[in-house]
Formats: structure tokens, sequence, C-alpha cells
């Protein structure tokens, strides 16, 4: 059996892991880094399309490997599009971007498997396609002429002209299933999204253990317990553990989130504000309550109201509704700005929004800047940085709060997206912001305490700035992984 990391290594995230054995070949996660790809790129200077397989792998933002790249990609850019495929699976631990953000570029026909909530929120990705590269559940066969409609000559074929399904599989957490000669059992673990998933993968050398991203201080501790409980007696050979927050002596956790949020809110006069990760359900949930325990209502965005309604459909139950009673959904001014005017006909409101972003617009808990602004005691309203200019329509009152439930800064780039931050909280009188968060990560001694209870044979920090701490441990072989080279166990 023989293991090759592509990704994640001394890095968060980013992690794109393949493991070989008996001839079965599977990636854990196909991850996107985001240090190493703003190394390059940024929003105004994208990668290009038209040349992005051999760009990244130029660039080591992808793995020089043959037979796993889309075929449609391969063949424009010139690549080998004829080979074999050459991976069976990929099993993805939860549909963070560090994690599932390279999806795109892979084969349409590997069978990518994951749990029903991770596919709700990669169709989420797909549907709304901000960045371009979000081909994660589906799949538009690109750089292709088709006759037209007409039939004389021909055109570019584009997303009107239909798309594919890619081969995404869920798994039901508990039950084992095959992939090749390797036995995988698929094990609920709590992070700061739904469906995140730890893998015990049994191989012919014995088990693996793969982490994934989770926590033992969320909502749904017992969850990782049981990953963990699970993953002890499968007696692993091999371990591969994330140690984002190894450095952390301890970890506030949700419920920490909610009492102090509550307090917090309680009794202010203006809006509260509340800046927390947009697909972390479960922080929508502690604003929720949070909201509901002060009388108010939560506003949340449509993307989170479309992540609501995907989740549900996909089975998942103890969220909100999107049409729950206290929740609103927003408005915000966009194109012409139309939203909330009435000297404009409401088929030329509804033109200021993409398609899918129409569907909520009928409903009747739809809610404008206007409203807010009007009854701002009455709101606990979702805002991150890209809303931020929506203030200037809300124009919150004094006795209005920001809560800041998001990690710290940890690159130039955060840094100075946060002054932008606290420029527009400024003038608003909203600064400084109250910081009130739960990371998704579980910190050190917690870390410790699963390695020492699974007790693998050998182990790799992945998901880490600070590998060298894992020193620490005694009696467990410890590979620092080098990218690219393969182990063989
Ligand atoms: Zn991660
Ligand atoms: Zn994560």
């Amino acid at each position: 059996m023989q293991i090759t990391i592509f990704g994640g290594i001394n890095k968060i995230g980013g992690n794109k892991i393949l493991l070989e054995d008996n001839g079965t070949n599977i990636f854990l996660d196909f991850g996107m880094n985001f240090e190493e790809h703003q190394d390059y790129f940024t929003e105004y200077m994208p990668p290009r399309k038209c040349n992005c397989i051999k760009d990244f792998i130029y660039l080591g933002l992808l793995p020089n490997l043959n037979g796993i790249y889309r075929r449609d990609y391969c063949k424009h850019m010139g690549l080998d599009c004829k080979q074999e495929n050459a991976v069976d699976g990929v099993l993805i631990s939860h549909a963070h971007i560090d994690h599932v953000g390279y999806v795109h570029f892979l084969r349409r026909d590997i069978p990518i498997h994951v749990s029903a909530e991770t596919k709700a929120i990669m169709e989420m990705f797909s549907r709304i396609g901000a960045a371009g590269f979000e081909e994660f559940t589906d799949f538009k066969p690109s750089f292709q002429l088709i006759p037209k409609k007409t039939g004389e000559g021909l055109k570019r074929r584009d997303a009107r002209d239909g798309k594919e399904e890619r081969n995404v599989k869920t798994f039901e957490f508990g039950k084992k299933f095959k992939i090749g000669s390797l036995e995988i059992l698929p094990c609920r673990v709590d992070h700061s999204l739904p469906g995140a998933t730890g893998y015990i993968i049994y191989t012919s050398e014995g088990a693996v253990i793969y982490t994934g991203d989770l926590r033992f201080h969320g909502r749904h501790k017992e969850w990782s317990y049981e990953f963990v409980e699970k993953a002890a007696k499968a007696e692993p050979v091999v371990m591969l553990s994330e140690g984002t927050r190894i450095k952390e002596k301890e970890a506030r956790t949700e419920d920490y989130v909610q009492s102090e949020s509550t307090k917090y809110i309680k009794g202010k006069k203006g809006l509260a504000l509340a800046n927390f990760p947009i697909r972390d359900t479960e922080r929508l949930l502690t604003f929720y309550n949070t909201a509901v325990s002060n009388g108010r209502k939560l506003v949340i965005e449509y993307r989170q109201a479309l992540l609501l309604d995907l989740l549900r459909e996909h089975g998942v139950k103890g969220l909100p509704k999107s049409t729950d009673k206290n929740i609103r959904v927003f408005y915000a001014k966009k194109s012409w700005g139309l939203v909330g005017r009435t000297d404009f006909p409401e088929d030329q409101i509804e033109k200021d929004y993409d398609t899918w972003e129409r569907t909520y617009f009928a409903r009747e808990n739809v809610i404008d800047a206007k409203e807010i602004s009007t009854r701002q005691k009455d709101y606990v309203m979702f805002m991150n940085y890209f809303q931020l200019n929506n203030l200037m329509d809300v124009k919150p009152v004094e006795g209005s709060v920001h809560i800041r439930s998001i990690c710290e800064p940890f690159s130039e780039e955060m840094e100075l997206d946060q002054k932008r931050i606290d420029n527009w909280l400024r003038l608003f009188g909203l600064y400084p912001e109250r910081k009130i968060h739960s990371s998704g990560h579980a910190c050190g001694p917690a870390i410790f305490d699963m390695i020492k209870k699974i007790n693998p044979k050998t182990l790799f920090p992945i998901h880490t700035v600070n590998p060298s701490v894992f020193k620490e441990l005694s009696g467990i072989n410890i590979i620092y992984p080098e990218y690219g080279k393969k182990t063989t166990i």
C-alpha cells in the first residue's frame, strides 16, 4: 500500500492524498489551498480557463498525474486525453473548498463519494457557480463546437446547451462500501459545516484513518468521539490527522457562542449584525436560537435559504426551514437595485437577479433593507464581508451591534480585508465588533487524546502549519510528508 500527498503539507487545507493498494487507487479529498492559489491569482487576475490544467500543474497547484483530469480540458490543452481512468474513486471528507475545490478539474467518470449533506453543499456551489470552476456535482462539457439550431454552421457549446451529471455517490454513515479491493467505513464527525466525514479505510496492509477536519467541542461532539472509538477498534497502521489548531490549548464551544451572543444582544436598542461562515448551518442555528430568545427574527441571504432547502431535500433534520416564521430572506440591491421600488414593473425588479435567485422572490418571508431599517430591533441580520455595502441602505441606528463569529485573519490578504471591515464598522458606529467564535477545529490536547486513543502505527500530520508539535507524541512513528513522495506501508 502506498500513500502520496499532493496538498495540505505544512499548510492548512488543499488536501489531495493518493492511496494505492492492490491495483485500487483512490484520492482522499481534492481540495484547493487558498494561500497557494492566491500566490498567483486574485479575483482580478483569475486563472485562464483555456489553459488552466496546464497552468495549475506548472504552478504546483494540481498534481502532475495522467488519467485523472477532465477529458474536454485535456484535449483542448494538448494533454493526453485518451488515457484510461487512473483513479477508482475520491472520498470527500466535507464540502469546504480546501477539501473539494479542485473536483471541477477531475474526469466526469471518477466516482465521487460523499455524505448526503456534502452533496447538498456541492450542489449549492454547482448551482451558484460564482468563481467559474465549481462543477462539483454537474459537468458542462467545454471547448466544443456544435451545430447551430438553424442547421447551418457551428457555434460554441455553452451552459445553455445542456449539462451532464458527475458520478457523485452518496453513502450512509456507519455503512461500509467498497471501492475495488478497498473497504470503506464513513463515520460522521463534528465540524463547522454539515456532513463532515472521517474515514476508516481497510487496505491489504491494515486500516488507514483519515480524520478530515473535526472538533470535539461542537453541538455534536459525540459524533467525533464515536469515530475515534471505531477508528481505535480498527487498530490502524496509518492515520492522517488534521492539526489546524494543534498549538492552541483550549477551544470555545458552540454553546458558548450561543449564550454569549444571546447575552450580548439582550436589551440592545438597534440592529444586531452577525458575521459567520455562510455555509456553517450549525452557526446559523446558533444565531437563529440567539435571535428567537431575544424576540428577534434571523435575516439570512438567499444562498443560505437555498442551502437550508437543499439540506432538507437530502434528508437533513434539526435545522430551521427557510420558510420558518422566525426567518427572513434578505434581498439586497443588485444590478439596477429596484427591489422595494414601486415605480418599476414587477418583472423588471426580478431581472436584477439570477434565475435561481428569483426562486425566493414570491415568498412571504422575503425582506428588503427598508423594512430592516424601519424595525431594527426586531432583527439579527447575517452580514459577512461581501454584504457590508448593504449597511448604506440599512443604516444601523445607535445601539446597533456587530458580532464577529468567524476565525481571526491568518494571512496578509485577510488582514487587508479586516481593515476594510473595520472601516465600514467605524462609519456606522459598530466598531469595535464583538468577537464571539467557536472554531471548527479541535485544539491540541483534543487532537493528542484522539491520536493516543486510536494509537496508529504511523501518523502523517497534515492540514497544519505546525507539524513539529506532533513530536510530543511518544510511541508513534511520525512521517512528515513531502510533496509527491510515495511512502510504502
Ligand atoms: Zn480544511
Ligand atoms: Zn473544513
